[in-house]
Order: C-alpha cells, then structure tokens, then sequence
C-alpha cells in the first residue's frame, strides 16, 4: 500500500551552501506538502543511527561524519504517492548519474555530498520521521 507521506534532509553542503530555499521551493512546486519541518544538526552518534543500515558499507564512517558536520533542515512532505515520486524529484545518489533537473543534478557535490536525502520506502518514511518529530510537530 502506497502511503502518501516521505521524509526528507537537506544536507550539510546544500544547507552551508544558502540552497535550502530554492531546494523547499523545488519540492512545493513539485506538489509537495510540507507536514513539519526542523532545522537542527545530527551528532556523530544520531547521524549512526539514523544510516545504521549502512554500517557494514566502507563510507560509513564518512558518512556519519559528513551528516553531522554542519546543521540540516528535516521535513516530512506529503503527496499522492510521495516515496516514489519524492526519489524521482532528487534524482541518482551519485549526481552524476542523476537526470538533468534533479536537485542532486543541481545542487549535489559528490557522491557523499549530494544535497538531500529522500526516504527509499514507505515504511523507512514513517521511522525516520518519527526518529525527527513528535506528533504535536506535525501538520494533521
Ligand atoms: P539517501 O538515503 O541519503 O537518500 P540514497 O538512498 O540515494 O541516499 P544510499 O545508498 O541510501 O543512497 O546511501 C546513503 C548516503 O550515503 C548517500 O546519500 C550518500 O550521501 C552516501 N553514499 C552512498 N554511497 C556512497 C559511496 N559509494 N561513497 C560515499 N558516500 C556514499
Ligand atoms: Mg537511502
């Protein structure tokens, strides 16, 4: 069941980089809704958990790093169909592979760097804005 809900960040380098705006203003005209939403900076340790599914990957460490290097935005948007079309919106992890007019295209550095993150499933957007917000931060 496709639920209507996903979850995003904007990266350390996107947020460092004055791009958080024109990144939010992408996703609303895309059709997305913004449900809650935090600026706020991960510790090494949260950053962890938040990727544990990587734990085992070589950039791991990198990565925990990277994402709490520097403050981020959280949010979680609303939209028929919103995982799938929220991953089409971001474009490849790696942006350059990701298409042109993708906000990784766009605004991504590297790999690493790559602007934003978008839940990869439904039930992965439900944790992860739950690991962020609270019911009373939260639009309906
Ligand atoms: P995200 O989960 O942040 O939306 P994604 O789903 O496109 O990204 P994942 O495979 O989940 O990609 O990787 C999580 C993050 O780890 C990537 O967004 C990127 O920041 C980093 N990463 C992924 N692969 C590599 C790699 N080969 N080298 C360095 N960093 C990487
Ligand atoms: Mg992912």
């Amino acid at each position: 069941m496709a639920t209507n809900r996903t979850f995003t960040m904007i990266k350390p380098d996107a947020f460092a980089e004055g791009n958080s705006g024109a990144i939010l203003k992408m996703i609303e005209e895309a059709g997305f809704k913004i449900v809650a939403m935090k600026a706020t900076q991960l510790t090494g340790e949260m950053a962890g958990k938040f990727y544990a599914v990587h734990a085992e990957r070589p950039f791991y460490a990198d990565l925990c790093a990277y994402m709490s290097s520097g403050p981020i935005i959280a949010a979680i948007l609303e939209k028929d169909n919103a995982v799938e079309d929220f991953r089409k919106l971001i474009g490849a992890t790696n942006p350059a592979d990701a298409a042109e007019g993708t906000i990784r295209k766009i605004f991504a550095k590297s790999i690493e760097a790559n602007a934003v993150h978008g839940s990869d499933s439904d039930e992965n957007a439900t944790i992860e804005g739950n690991f962020y917000f609270s019911e009373i931060e939260r639009v309906g």
